[in-house]
């Protein structure tokens, strides 16, 4: 648990490990902790550690449904699986804010094996940590 006053109203707020943005619970703002390099290269192995069978998991069924020909059912693997990394360097309320950084990727991706891409907002979907779970599951 790191402690540390909100910079707008000084109100005391208790960041829970894992997590670098909390919300003021006095006024509200948005509180960016800072972590030490130390810090951060702890937090960053346990977030790989947690994430690592997951990314296993989709690389396996990616593979599963490209040697099957289903390229856009394992598109949807890769995609979660490109969510997932990127998610490693950018901290996100939900994977769903990453989808301009990922879009651009899965496009390259998917032109490689010969498929189109069409993004979550296309298709009327979101990509969140929920979905990604309910894929590896
Ligand atoms: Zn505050």
């Amino acid at each position: 648990v790191i402690a540390v006053s909100c910079p707008s109203c000084g109100g005391g707020l208790q960041g829970t490990q894992g997590r670098t943005l909390v919300v003021c619970p006095f006024c509200g703002v948005e509180v960016k902790l800072s972590l030490t390099p130390i810090e951060t290269m702890q937090r960053m192995l346990e977030k790989r550690a947690a994430l690592d069978p997951k990314m296993k998991v989709l690389m396996e069924r990616y593979a599963e449904h490209l040697g099957a020909s289903r390229k856009q059912e394992a598109l949807v693997y890769y995609e979660a699986f490109t969510y997932l990394v990127c998610s490693l360097s950018y901290d996100v309320e939900d994977l769903v804010e990453l989808e301009p950084m990922v879009t651009p990727l899965m496009r390259d991706a998917a032109r490689q094996i010969g498929a189109a891409y069409i993004a979550p907002v296309d298709r009327g979907e979101r990509v969140t940590f929920a979905s990604v779970e309910a894929l590896v599951a």
